[in-house]
């Protein structure tokens, strides 16, 4: 059977119109019986657009929130970066805020949520909440204590300037911009020791 230019045009939109009628169909009935739901999960809520917190690709989020709650959260199909998608942590992101109580499958606020700094002294064996100001102060002062217990200037006759007593982890959740400002830091302080744990 030998098979023309138009007729293959024509036989091919035949059966675009087809499937995209049998589509419509299909998935009209079940959206026009969620929609009226009342108990329906995004029902009454207000969209506002975020930035997943866990790496910086920077993936955006839809927060959905009723009555000042976090409800739902989703990728934000309209974000230049994922469009819609999230990866297995993003898409995890709303368990930094409510989860669903076992007992009464309701949502609740996360238990496990860590809200301020946290210390745990030489020798004991509980943690302690401390402020962010005193937490970022005694950071501060170990910092300064090791590195200047710990410079060493020369080394064979050679200039080093160095503290082999600190080393710096980054995380993902920095961007370039906060990177570069860590390497600067890190280095007018004469730490040699960077690494950074990428995406875990
Ligand atoms: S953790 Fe995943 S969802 Fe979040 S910004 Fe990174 S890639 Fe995107």
């Amino acid at each position: 059977m030998e098979i023309t230019r138009r007729g293959f045009v024509r036989t091919a939109g035949l059966a675009a119109v087809g499937s995209l009628a049998f589509e419509l169909s299909n998935q009209s009935e079940a959206f026009a019986f969620n929609a009226v739901k009342d108990d329906w999960k995004l029902v009454n809520t207000e969209e506002h657009t975020n930035i997943c917190c866990y790496c910086s690709g920077g993936c955006g989020v839809i927060c959905s929130v009723r009555d000042g709650e976090l409800v739902g959260l989703e990728g934000d199909p309209d974000h230049v970066i994922n469009e819609g998608t999230l990866c297995p942590k993003g898409a995890t992101m709303f368990q930094l805020r409510n989860v669903v109580d076992p007992a009464t499958g309701k949502l609740m606020h996360n238990p496990n949520r860590i809200t301020s700094p946290k210390v745990r002294r030489p020798g004991a064996s509980d943690w302690e909440d401390i402020t962010w100001d005193r937490a970022a102060a005694e950071i501060a002062a170990h910092v300064k204590k090791t590195r200047d217990e710990s410079f060493v200037t020369e080394r064979n006759g050679v200039t080093v300037n160095y503290t082999p007593a600190i080393g710096s982890m980054g995380g993902s959740q920095q961007n370039c911009e906060e990177d570069y400002l860590i390497l600067k830091l890190m280095r007018s302080l004469g730490v040699v020791a960077l690494d950074n744990q990428a995406r875990v």
